[in-house]
């Protein structure tokens, strides 16, 4: 059998194992340990990372694109590029994220990446480990970005055809919509994670949702209600809102797009201080942008997405707007480090484990853990990607 053994600094869940050793083959972890007792073979060649980390591979529950590919093109190319560039960040699980679109666009994505799951080659770059089913189902005052023509209310016929197919693992619907609560129960039947998002939601609706299986918001602080939009539109009394649910509900999880662009360096301590690394998801939602020059690029399908404009550090639509990121899971993780008090394994924690175990697929993914996947990435001292390792080999860079 091929081993491969790996020495130096492991991140673990819940610390840093200093000189450590980790084993792998037949693609799963085999060891995780001291150096010093390590099963090591004579003659047996040994990687030794001496500056830096090992680290488990990120995942990434809410991801539209990269390298002008976006989800939404339909295509298995576009889905085959984007994955290859979140894996050079360090990426070896995702779930593709879909956008608002007519019911032809989102099956096209749904076909897409369910054939380049089946078919998965280690070229291809990150795993795709479900669908986030995410547009359609947005409030029409909070679409974002996202084109109003291709949003819509719930129609099961519509979403229970797309969960058939079974690639979806997320499924994001605003809660005040009519018909959100059969969508939430049918999705947490599933086993999905069930997230409420680009909402208005009342305190009120959302304890209707979480009632339904609701567990998760999308991005918080963005396309998201708040007490004060609240007031405007219901009056007095103030109404708590899902910021106040998700801080309150400890069953609930949330996640922050810490690309440094969207959130100021507080919130991303307050997220952190109060949601706490154990509920707190890193994700990129990065779009076709990522890795290209500043530019004009279309949100969801090229042929008819909405336009937003990128200046190499993120997505807008004008000064009020923003548009997504346009940086991979590595950006995420070094400022979560740099801008708050987490430690570099919690950091770490909330891009890995975290995600994994909110997906339902912490037994496979998420850790450097015996009999786990051996996704796994080398970290310089800057928390920079050097190698990304899928089932133990190593992707060209
Ligand atoms: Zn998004």
């Amino acid at each position: 059998m091929n081993h491969s053994v790996f020495r130096g600094n492991l991140v673990l869940p819940d610390q840093i194992l200093q000189d450590g050793c980790l084993v792998t083959g037949d693609g799963l972890i085999e060891y995780v340990g001291p150096w010093d007792t390590c099963p090591v073979e004579e003659q047996q060649a040994v990687r030794h990372i001496k500056d830096g980390w090992i680290a488990p591979g990120y995942v990434d529950i809410h991801v539209h694109g990269g390298e002008n590919a976006d989800y939404m093109d339909g295509t298995t190319e576009a889905v085959r590029i984007a994955n290859r560039i979140h894996a050079r960040h360090g990426t070896t699980t995702l779930f593709p994220t879909t956008t608002t679109g007519t019911p032809d666009q989102l099956d096209r994505m749904l076909h897409a990446c369910l054939s380049v799951q089946e078919n998965h080659q280690i070229s291809d770059g990150a795993r795709i480990g479900g669908v986030h089913y995410y547009g359609p189902f947005f409030a029409p005052d909070k679409v974002g970005c996202h084109s109003l023509d291709g949003r819509r209310d719930p129609d099961p016929d519509e979403y229970i055809r797309c969960f058939d197919l079974g690639i979806i693992q997320v499924a994001t619907c605003a809660a005040e919509l009519p018909g959100a609560e059969a969508f939430y129960r049918e999705a947490s039947q599933r086993g999905y994670l069930v997230t409420c998002g680009h909402s208005n939601a009342t305190w009120n609706e959302m304890a209707s949702a979480f009632e339904a299986g609701m567990r998760h918001v999308d991005h918080f602080w963005c396309a998201m209600s708040s007490i004060s939009g609240i007031r405007k539109q219901y009056g007095f009394p103030m109404q708590g809102s899902m910021e106040q649910f998700v801080l309150m509900e400890p069953e609930m999880s949330t996640e922050v797009i810490a690309d440094g662009e969207h959130l100021s360096p507080e919130l991303l301590e307050f997220a952190y201080r109060m949601i706490g690394p154990d509920r707190l998801c890193l994700v990129t939602d990065a779009n076709r942008a990522m890795g290209m020059p500043p530019g004009k690029y279309r949100f969801g399908p090229n042929d008819e997405g909405a336009w937003f404009e990128s200046d190499g550090k993120v997505g807008f639509v004008s000064r009020e707007s923003l548009a997504s990121s346009v940086v991979g899971m590595d950006t995420m993780v070094r400022n979560m480090y740099e801008n708050t008090s987490a430690e570099i394994h919690e950091a770490i924690r909330m891009a890995t484990l975290t995600p994994a175990e909110r997906v339902g697929m912490d037994d496979e993914i998420g850790s450097l853990e015996v009999g786990k996947r051996a996704d796994f990435i080398l970290l310089d001292s800057i928390l920079e990607v050097k190698d990304t390792f899928v089932e133990g080999m190593e992707l060209e860079r």
